[in-house]
């Protein structure tokens, strides 16, 4: 081979990575904010996201966990695109394919192109489901930590390391807070989630792999009980609070400073992730959230 054709060659690599490197999506899951106290509340408690973010991408006013409102169920239809009335103790797998499964098969990426990194041990079942054509054979490279500031700081050693394409988050310090029955701790958990979820933005700014090139949505599992349902110590019924969640989305396919009124649900993420991963999701119930925004200029 002569120097030319080697060149050649090194560039037809390198514009391969380039078009393989052309998108990626990060999802944040806040463990179980109420709306009330996220976009509900403006920029009270999350003042990050809502005055340097908001204006950058779009809010939904109007989205909701209409199937299980705990922790394993909702992660899993938002993982998913399906409702799922799993258990919340981590012992039951999704039964329809997860976002990273079909991503795999769809596009032959390896485990390391994946990234899910969660801060309770009974999330790791969203690396795969028992789905019979998908499975572990399609499981997503799976970190665990313990709370907020320990999972972010897994997930931007990943980053670092093996720079994924999908990824999904999970800071579970605002339930843990909510839980806890202490309203203070609840706030300040949320706070903190905030300028986490700020922080993860701006390091995927600073990173060449993932800049101008990345979606980033920030959601919720499940709310917490409303005033006439027990109040923010609790959830999992299917009152106002435990169901209207949050969802923020920045980045590729989606216009700046625009608020969304259309009622969208959890299972509409796996579809949105797949039109922006360019991977089908066959068995999913939702819809793509970019036909929202299909008349809105970018
Ligand atoms: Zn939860
Ligand atoms: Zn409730």
């Amino acid at each position: 081979m002569n120097n030319r054709i080697i060149t050649y060659v090194i560039v037809g690599i390198l514009l391969l990575q380039c078009f393989a490197s052309a998108q990626n999506v990060v999802i944040i899951v806040i463990d179980g904010a109420r709306y009330t106290e996220t976009f509900g509340a403006g920029s009270l408690y999350i003042p990050r996201i809502w005055t340097k973010l908001r204006p950058l991408g779009t809010i939904w006013t109007n989205f909701y966990n209409d199937g299980i409102t705990k922790t394993d169920p909702g992660h899993a239809s938002i993982a998913t695109g399906t409702w799922q009335s799993i258990d919340n103790k981590g012992i039951i797998r999704p039964t329809q394919p997860t976002m990273f499964e079909y991503f795999r098969k769809a596009s032959g990426a390896l485990e390391s192109a994946t990234a899910l990194v969660v801060g309770k041990l009974k999330l790791d079942i969203l690396a795969y489901s028992t789905h019979v054509y998908y499975g572990a054979k399609f499981k997503a490279s799976t970190f665990i930590g313990e709370d907020d500031t320990s999972v972010v700081r897994t997930l931007k050693m990943t980053l670092r390391q093996s720079h994924p394409k999908l990824i999904f988050v999970n800071l579970p310090s605002t339930d843990a807070a909510g839980h806890s029955g202490n309203w203070i701790r609840y706030l300040s958990a949320i706070r903190t989630a905030d300028s986490l979820s700020y922080n993860i933005w701006q390091t995927l700014q600073a990173d060449l792999f993932y800049h101008g090139s990345t979606t980033l949505l920030v959601t919720n599992d499940h709310g917490r009980h409303d005033n006439l349902h027990g109040g923010f110590r609790n959830h999992g019924d299917d009152c106002e609070g435990c169901r209207h969640i949050m969802l923020f989305a920045i980045g590729r396919g989606f216009p700046v400073n625009t608020v969304t009124t259309q009622r969208r649900t959890q299972c509409d993420i796996a579809p949105t992730t797949g039109e922006l991963l360019s991977f089908p999701t066959l068995y999913s119930t939702g819809s793509s959230l970019l036909h929202d925004l299909a008349d809105v200029p970018r």
